[in-house]
């Protein structure tokens, strides 16, 4: 299956150097075998959508898990029977993974505040990493996980899904070849009614901050993948807090606006309080629009020429065979789906934070 990748993004400096680890059990999988990976934090994304990915793809083979509710444990167990009882770990535990020389890759899959932490124990351990977006809580964390994934030969990844999705690469596609045009203005909405008022989501330690961090990130991205440019400053305001109990940690919604070079403007809006997922792009000569734009779709859009007609696919599973033969090469990952781009983003991110919070515009 042919993946569209593209390296926009200018080289990572000193954070694009992974080295492999000479030694380690990965180097020695067969081309024909597939990977040993085994996911972090058995909550709904791990079960719902990398557990889908990892039974449709051949390229991966589910030989671990890590837990700390060992209720869950069975069930696993039952759906992967290529899980090894030697491969099943805790949170305090989990540093023997070292020992498992059939796992080759951790996907990480917990709470945002529990990212730096286990991956930096992973690299220790000599395991590459797949994390979940948004990479870490703080742009200082983001750097101590590539600094250690890199001390320690291993490779981190993002699961920046929407790299792999056709879709969005339909768009970056309109970016980089000015299909319609050059970009003058886009606005980018994601947002979605939180439910459990308890949720780690709407806790600051665990989550970092509300929707941006959560689904704001995914506007951050599609700006600079479609744009292929990175933005140069930011305002941004937060919306009213229309129930202060839920919202006592976390912004409730959050509006901002990117500057690009050659005037460039993309306005973004993130909620926990309402549903909306768009993505428009007003070019010289027409104008293209997703929505939804990200979500697990089915997606849609339109351009000038009509409704956009590209293939539905399972997001995780095209990025799983995506990533796939990076993982397996020796070469350092690209730059667009690396904890380079997640470390981007976490700037970006906290720039809105820093603007909402002072009201001036913020550069970058
Ligand atoms: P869930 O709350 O459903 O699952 C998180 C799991 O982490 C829990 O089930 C639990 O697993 C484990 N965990 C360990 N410590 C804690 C803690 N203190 N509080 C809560 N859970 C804990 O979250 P999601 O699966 O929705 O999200 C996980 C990650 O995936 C997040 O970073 C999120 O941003 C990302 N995500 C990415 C998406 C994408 O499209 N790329 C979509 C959805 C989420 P256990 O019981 O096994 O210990």
């Amino acid at each position: 299956m042919k993946q569209g990748r593209r390296s926009f993004i200018k080289t990572a400096g000193t954070f694009g150097l992974a080295l492999p680890l000479a030694g380690t059990s990965f180097f020695k999988r067969q081309a024909d075998q597939p990977l040993g990976i085994a996911v972090i934090g058995l909550g709904s994304y791990a079960k719902n959508q990398i557990g889908v990915a990892l039974e449709n793809s051949p390229e991966w083979k589910l030989v671990g898990i890590v837990t700390g509710t060992a209720s869950k444990i069975p069930e696993w167990k039952k759906r992967f029977p290529s899980i090894k009882d030697e491969n099943v770990f805790n949170y305090e535990n989990f540093d023997n993974i070292v020992n498992a020389k059939d796992i080759d890759v951790v996907y990480i899959c917990l709470p945002n505040g529990l990212h730096p932490e286990f991956t930096i124990r992973a690299a220790k351990a000599g395991k590459h990493v797949i994390c979940e977006k948004p990479m870490a809580n703080t742009v200082e964390e983001a750097e101590q996980m590539l600094n250690a994934c890199n001390k320690a030969g291993v490779k981190l990844a993002i699961g920046y899904r929407c790299h792999f999705e056709p879709f969005n690469q339909e768009v970056m596609r309109y970016g980089k070849e000015k299909t319609f045009g050059k970009i003058n203005f886009m606005q980018t909405n994601f947002g979605f009614k939180i439910g459990d008022p308890t949720q780690w989501r709407l806790k600051k330690k665990m989550a970092g901050g509300g929707p941006l961090m959560d689904v704001g990130i995914y506007c951050v991205q599609a700006a600079r993948y479609t744009l292929g440019m990175e933005p140069i400053s930011v305002t941004a305001q937060f919306g009213p807090v229309t129930d202060p109990t839920r919202f006592a940690e976390v912004e409730e919604s959050v509006s901002w606006q990117l500057t690009f070079p050659e005037g460039i403007t993309v306005n973004g809006f993130s909620s926990y309080k309402t549903n909306v997922e768009t993505m428009f792009a007003s070019c010289d000569k027409g104008n293209f629009e997703m929505s939804p734009a990200w979500s697990y779709g089915p997606l849609k859009g339109k351009t000038p020429n009509g409704e956009m007609k590209l293939p539905i696919v399972h997001h995780q599973t095209f990025q799983m065979n995506g990533m796939a033969p990076y993982f397996r090469s020796k070469d350092p990952l690209p730059d667009h789906f690396s904890g380079v781009e997640g470390l981007k983003d976490m700037k970006i991110l906290m720039a809105i934070y820093k603007a909402a919070k002072t009201g001036k515009s913020v550069k970058l």
